[in-house]
């Protein structure tokens, strides 16, 4: 650990720091592996819901959303100490007798224990389809009212939810669950939080393993024309006024992977809704390198981005592009 000068209190801690700090209050073994999950001690957890990885020294709760390093893991166990005091407790840990053990040479050993793509995939699917489906027109439990509210709040109708396949997770902190589906294949999860605090720090959550890279989310098969957008919640706005020809790419710039998904597809026009800001222009630019027709989506003064928009909005838009794209034909 080293004190930065001029600040006591902040410096940085190592994964070795953790490690110490884990094994003190008994939360891993001596023989971890780098990345692990535990049972997070800040909530009323069953299943272990706190991601820790040792070799950055930094954990995280999915279940409570407390995240942090050796120093404030400490400082959560002992809520009601000073700053002074945390510290002090905190160096007492790291030179206790009970973490003697944990010594440079076996920290940088541990184990590596990394699942590799297909068993990241499978853990994944598992989980989306292992969750009940909801019929968002009728389902009244309170996790589908709550998350049926939040959505109709950012415009999104419950025909919606069902059309795009969205489930409830139970998670409090990302609530809703959508399935990505790369012309019906299904390539991962992407979680959306309902809680503005949660929002501040962290919008979507993507299952581990998911490849951004290598996913088109949208049915693109055998279609003329393809609308691309940036966002999942993008596409879903172009779904809802009943454009269903449209793909997400989960940036402004389009991968080369995707790319060549999109070109063996046969489509003849581009039209890019990517944000009418400047990545999303950025991107359009960078859309009329790789393709030979690519029409600018008609994007209304002051809108930024497809999920602004209002359905008189969204008709307006459309109709203006689709007037530019049949020049194109
Ligand atoms: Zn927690």
């Amino acid at each position: 650990m080293q004190i930065k000068e001029g600040n006591p209190y902040v410096f940085k801690c190592s994964g070795m720091d953790l490690q110490k700090v884990l094994l003190y209050y008994g939360h891993i073994e001596n023989n971890p592996s780098s990345e692990l999950k535990i049972v997070c001690p800040f909530h009323k957890d069953v299943n272990p819901s706190m991601i820790v990885d040792l070799q950055d020294g930094k954990f995280f709760c999915f279940g409570c959303n407390t995240f942090g390093d050796a120093y404030q893991f400490v400082h959560l166990m002992n809520p009601k100490l000073n700053d002074l005091q945390t510290l002090q407790k905190y160096f007492k840990i790291l030179k206790s007798n009970k973490v003697r053990k944990v010594s440079e040479h076996n920290h940088t050993r541990i184990r590596k224990r990394r699942y590799d793509n297909k068993e990241l995939y499978n853990i994944a699917y598992d989980y989306y389809y292992g969750l009940s489906k909801v019929d968002w027109m009728k389902d009244e439990s309170d996790e589908v009212t709550l998350c049926r509210q939040y959505m109709l709040q950012r415009g999104f109708t419950p025909y919606t939810l069902n059309k795009c396949h969205a489930k409830v997770t139970y998670n409090k902190s990302y609530a809703i669950i959508f399935p990505m589906l790369d012309n019906g294949m299904f390539k991962g999860w992407v979680c959306r939080t309902t809680l503005p605090d949660i929002e501040k720090k962290r919008k979507y959550l993507y299952n581990e393993g998911f490849s951004r890279a290598t996913t088109l989310v949208g049915d693109y098969e055998n279609q003329d024309i393809v609308f691309v957008v940036e966002g999942y919640m993008d596409r879903l706005k172009f779904i809802q006024n009943g454009v269903e020809n449209v793909v997400a790419i989960l940036g402004w710039k389009m991968s080369y992977e995707q790319e060549m998904k999109l070109k063996k597809s046969n489509v003849k026009i581009i039209v890019s809704a990517l944000d009418n800001d400047t990545c999303g222009k950025k991107g359009t630019k960078y859309l009329r390198t790789i393709f030979r027709k690519v029409v600018r989506f008609c994007y209304l003064k002051g809108i930024k981005d497809p999920g602004e928009m209002s359905e008189e909005q969204f008709k307006m838009m459309h109709k203006k592009t689709m007037n530019k794209v049949k020049q194109q034909m």
